[in-house]
């Protein structure tokens, strides 16, 4: 079997497992840096191994319009073009379809729209999705799926999760007629055993509790999937609505597998989705957030631009050892920052991406030692309790 999921320690919903994948193992829980671009932006492949990063995300829909995926599968697949050798996820781009393409038509079928860049027209179906996914050659690759407003009614989510239901057949199909055609794929790396690729469910249905229920049941039934997504949460609803879909979700997928939870992973967010039984995160907050000055703290976030920092000595964080904050002091970052210095911004991503991979690492460690409880109280507390210097 290419993907296993081992769990060795588990504290009620939460566990500790190893996510082994063609290109490594993964220790989950997990977070996982965002390369949409097939680049994390501003850090060097080695500087994400250096911290720890095991997984990383790429994006289908953003590497299709450039620089394409034929050409990212002519240099080889993703893990040569980029210089990654560790597992590899994209994202399906259904997420970016809906939010960034203009003019989109959806059907049955799929959805046309026009290029965010240079207004081209696209047709993103199932099948052509999986086409670009097998093309880029990641390890995990996401359904294509009908993304809607996280606050939808209740008519719309059940009619994008039962359509989401009904791509996902479609999805997989195809990607059995990709593997079966091309089965000793070019983009095998090495070229035997064949090249294998998970794909991954989506379960939708906004914040309601029934449609959420019914989706992961659906989809349970539908295949032995090496592992499940959980799509259309964090965008504007309530926490405690977020918290309690978690835990739906939770009871509703077999615990035997993985769980990522996409597009989520705030410190908050990562620790409670943890305790509710997810594995997998992934966010851009910490490089974007880097971009803009704002750090990730044991004490909560600030912002380096402030002018209190201007003369201080001390490392972003001073409980961090990353080569940021074991080198350099927060006054020199500031005036790397103000003075729009690359060395700035690469320092800060640097440090925020570290920041949540060692949060991940700690929480596992909480769930082998058996006090995730504990551990994560004190740590919500401390981060919470916001210190004058946090904004
Ligand atoms: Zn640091």
């Amino acid at each position: 079997m290419p993907f296993t999921f081992n769990i060795q320690s588990s504290a009620n919903s939460a566990r500790m497992g190893l996510f082994s994948t063609p290109h490594g193992d993964v220790e989950t829980p997990a977070f996982m840096p965002v390369g949409t671009l097939a680049t994390v932006k501003a850090l060097d492949p080695e500087d994400l191994e250096k911290a720890g990063a095991s997984m990383i995300l790429a994006n289908a829909y953003h590497l299709h319009l450039r620089p394409g995926d034929e050409v990212v599968r002519a240099m080889g697949g993703l893990h040569r073009f980029m210089r990654w050798d560790g597992p590899i996820l994209t994202d399906s781009g259904g997420f970016q379809v809906f939010s960034l393409a203009q003019l989109r038509t959806v059907d049955e079928q799929g959805v046309e729209f026009q290029s965010h860049l240079d207004g081209s027209r696209r047709f993103f179906t199932p099948e052509t999705v999986m086409q670009i996914e097998r093309n880029l050659g990641a390890d995990v690759i996401m359904q294509f799926d009908h993304v809607i407003p996280g606050q939808s009614d209740e008519s719309s989510a059940r009619d994008a999760s039962d359509r989401s239901i009904r791509w996902l057949r479609r999805c997989l199909h195809e990607l059995k007629r990709l593997e079966n055609t091309d089965p000793s794929d070019a983009l095998a790396d090495p070229p035997d055993p064949p090249f294998h690729q998970a794909l991954f469910p989506i379960v939708q249905g906004g914040i309601h509790p029934h449609l959420r229920r019914d989706a992961a049941t659906a989809i349970r039934d539908m295949n032995d999937w090496a592992g499940y997504g959980i799509g259309g949460l964090s965008v504007g609803e309530e926490k405690e609505a977020m918290y309690e879909m978690l835990e739906v979700v939770d009871s509703a997928l077999p615990r035997t597998h993985p769980r990522y939870l996409m597009g989520v992973g705030f410190p908050e967010d990562l620790i409670e989705g943890i305790r509710r039984g997810v594995d997998l995160f992934d966010c851009v907050a910490p490089t974007r957030m880097g971009r803009n000055g704002a750090v990730f703290t044991r004490d909560g976030r600030l912002n380096i631009k402030r002018n209190e920092f201007r003369t201080d000595p001390r490392p972003l964080d001073p409980d961090c050892d990353c080569s940021a904050c074991s080198r350099f002091s927060r006054a020199y970052i500031r005036h790397l920052f103000v003075s729009d210095e690359i060395l700035g911004l690469r320092l800060l991503s640097l440090h925020n991406v570290h920041f949540l991979l060692s949060l991940a690492r700690a929480a596992r460690q909480a769930i082998r030692n058996g006090d995730l409880d504990s551990w994560s109280r004190n740590w919500l507390a401390r981060y919470r309790s916001a210190s004058p210097l946090a904004v």
